[in-house]
């Protein structure tokens, strides 16, 4: 029987902490030295013959070492090892499964705690915070409230009257599960393959390219912790080269995916041309773009909408799916909370995520850059918005961007409508007595429904947001910040244009990985 977990604890890696040296010296040791990182499938290394630079967003000219990138024949090999792997696999009694996944939790948080923080902080340039929340924290209570769903989902059975014997045998998909997963989370990463599997599914893996570095420690934990070869296989490349060889399998059973809107529809288009040939009907879960907003009412407390601003939209760089990234504020507080964003924001420091002091590190890569900076100059030469505060940019070291806020005059101007997944907040000021109107306008501003937070004193605002509000996320805050929801206890995911909204730490996520056989015997 598995206890009901708690969630894991957070370092603070503050000046003097004996835990402040060991991931200053962790950093040290993974910088200096430059690894491989080969596909992994069956177990076995596999290096190929097309390699891709790894490197430090927030400096560029520092290799953390070379990736080997996959394409159609390690995708045949991939499938292959993992079908070998199946039966043993979906035979394990799932407390055998579990107690890979508690060992694999406690491997996390213990001895390579260190790790993954270091390796997420330097390829993906986080905060020593961002990365313990996530890489750490985040990461662990997925193993763990995974293993203890379940449990749950299994003790649950069906009534059988008297003359009979009913049950629900829990059985995994047939085939395997690609999992696609994303740069801005090490958790997620992980969890992709890992909640299937857990289910007794085996998984291909396609990590991102530019998150390569962390999701390569993830392999060895799971080696460590006792993962059977070709449960989890791994296939860094490109969507083209590992995405479309493995969607014209007739064995793929299930899409588990985070990432970019256009993306996944690629993937479910692909998906549905291959319709006929596949053995069973793929479930498909995704958890894709935001526009997630923040909406103040003039009760608002201001120094709360303050600081869940900032640490909404400029933590992680604004690279979080439920990042903060249009604001609607009344203008009765607007002069107020300007001056005291003017105030606070001038403090968030960017740079280097190894000096400690820094709120802000880099964003992921080049192409992000461009991309983020394109809005920015957009802005510039707009006359229906204006950027108030930041605005500057610069790659020759690293890919920096200022945090910046933006003024729309018109509340359907670019950057209020178009998901930008950068630190640019864009703010429209609305008349005090266009509450209702605004209210409708944020609903449909945007075609994606992830995250949002409303902030207000008064009830009746309050109420009356969360019912105009009901369907624009998926994930809700009321006086508080729209990220870093925790595992069993915001359940994360949207609706709308932003995913399937299968929540990801919930035992109903752990449902779509599962095919249930209803069995009725008389007795
Ligand atoms: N779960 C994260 C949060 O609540 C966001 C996940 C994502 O970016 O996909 O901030």
């Amino acid at each position: 029987e598995i206890r009901e977990p708690e969630n894991e604890s957070y370092n603070s890696y503050a000046p003097g902490t004996p835990e402040r040296e060991e991931l200053r010296e962790e950093l040290d040791r993974l910088k200096s030295q430059e690894i491989e990182i080969p596909a992994i499938i069956g177990g076995k290394e596999v290096k190929t013959d097309r390699q891709q630079d790894v490197v430090m967003p927030h400096n560029h000219s520092h290799k953390l070492g070379t990736v080997h990138l996959c394409g159609e024949e390690e995708v045949e090999m991939a499938i292959e090892s993992a079908l070998e792997a199946r039966k043993q696999w979906a035979d394990m009694p799932w407390q055998d499964r579990a107690a890979i996944y508690l060992k694999a939790a406690d491997l996390i948080t213990g001895p390579y705690r260190y790790t993954m923080n270091a390796s997420t902080m330097l390829g993906q340039s986080k905060t020593p915070h961002q990365s313990e929340i996530e890489a750490v924290g985040e990461f662990a209570d997925f193993l763990r409230f995974n293993a203890y769903y379940l449990q749950e989902i299994y003790k649950d059975q069906p009534y059988s009257p008297d003359g009979m014997w009913n049950q629900m045998e829990y059985r995994p998909l047939e085939g395997f599960v690609f999992a696609v997963t994303p740069f801005n989370f090490t958790a997620i990463a992980g969890n992709l393959p890992l909640a299937p599997a857990l289910c007794g599914n085996v998984a291909l893996w396609k990590p991102a390219t530019s998150s390569i570095y962390s999701s390569y420690f993830i392999m060895k934990v799971l080696k460590e912790a006792g993962m059977p070869d070709g449960v989890i296989n791994f296939l860094p490349g490109s969507g083209a080269d590992v995405g479309d060889p493995v969607l014209e399998s007739e064995h793929l059973s299930g899409l588990h995916f985070t990432g970019s809107t256009g993306t996944f529809q690629h993937l479910w288009k692909s998906i549905a041309k291959n319709i006929e040939d596949y053995n069973t009907y793929p479930r498909i879960v995704g958890e894709t773009g935001g526009k997630d907003f923040i909406f103040a009412h003039e009760s608002a407390d201001v120094d709360a909408v303050v600081i869940a601003a900032i640490r909404a939209a400029y933590e992680y760089q604004g690279q979080k799916c439920s990042a903060a990234s249009r604001m609607y504020l009344p203008e009765s507080i607007w002069p107020e909370f300007r001056e005291k964003f003017l105030d606070e924001v001038k403090d968030v420091k960017y740079g280097d995520v190894e000096d400690f002091t820094n709120f802000m590190g880099a964003v992921i890569d080049q192409k992000a850059f461009d991309n983020i900076t394109s809005y920015i100059d957009y802005v510039k030469e707009s006359d229906d918005g204006e950027i108030l505060y930041g605005g500057n940019y610069d790659d020759s070291e690293g890919y920096f961007i200022e945090p910046t806020l933006v003024q729309a005059h018109d509340p359907k101007f670019k950057t209020m409508e178009e998901e930008i997944f950068g630190p640019v907040l864009t703010v429209y000021v609305y008349e005090d007595n266009k509450f209702d109107e605004t209210l409708e306008l944020c609903d449909n501003t945007s075609p994606y429904a992830l995250t949002g937070a409303i902030f207000a004193q008064e009830r009746y605002a309050l109420n009356k947001m969360a019912d105009y509000l009901r369907q624009a996320a998926g994930n809700f805050y009321i006086n508080d910040k729209p990220t870093a929801a925790i595992v069993n206890q915001q359940p994360f995911g949207g609706a709308r244009k932003s995913g399937t909204n299968d929540k990801a730490g919930s035992a109903a996520n752990l449902m779509r990985w599962i095919s249930v056989r209803s069995i009725k015997e008389t007795t």
